[in-house]
C-alpha cells in the first residue's frame, strides 16, 4: 500500500512548527505498513523535489531526517489528489484538505483512504497497527 504524507500538521505542529510528538514511532509504522512505499504530499514538495521539505524539517531529530530521505517525491499542480496514484491502494495522512480534494476522493469512492491528523500521531500509530493486523 502506498502512503502519502503531508508535512505541516503531520511532521510539524502548526502552531510552533516543532516536531510532532510520536513522529519517529509513527514513521516507523508508516514505512512498515507501506513496505517503503512512502510519498511526500505537501505544498513544500509539489514541484516534485524534497529540497524545500528538508529546509522546513531541518530541526527535527537527526535519526528521523535519515529515515525520511527514503520518502519518494510526487508532483502536482492544483490539488494534492493529482499527486496520488489512485489506481493503487493508498492512505493519505493530512490535517487540512480542500473541499475539491475531498470531492475528488468521493467521486472515485476513495474518501476512506484519507486519514485526518489532529495532533494525534499516537492514535495514528494505533490506526496503522489495526490495518497491519487486517492484512
Ligand atoms: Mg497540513
Amino acid at each position: 500500500m502506498k502512503i502519502y504524507l503531508d508535512i505541516d500538521g503531520v511532521f510539524l505542529d502548526t502552531k510552533e512548527y516543532k516536531q510532532m510528538p510520536h513522529l519517529k514511532e509513527f514513521l516507523n509504522k508508516v514505512f512498515d505498513v507501506s513496505k517503503g512505499e512512502v510519498y511526500w504530499l505537501s505544498t513544500h514538495t509539489k514541484h516534485g523535489e524534497n529540497d524545500i521539505a528538508f529546509y522546513h524539517l531541518e530541526d527535527i531529530d537527526k535519526d528521523i531526517l535519515e529515515m525520511i530521505k527514503d520518502i519518494k517525491n510526487t508532483k502536482w499542480d492544483t490539488l494534492k489528489t493529482e499527486g496520488i496514484d489512485t489506481d493503487s491502494e493508498f492512505l493519505w495522512f493530512d490535517d487540512v484538505i480542500f473541499q475539491a480534494e475531498y470531492n475528488f476522493l468521493e467521486s472515485i469512492g476513495k474518501e476512506h483512504c484519507l486519514v485526518k491528523v489532529k495532533d494525534n500521531l499516537d492514535e495514528m500509530i494505533e490506526y496503522l497497527n489495526d490495518i497491519k493486523n487486517d492484512v
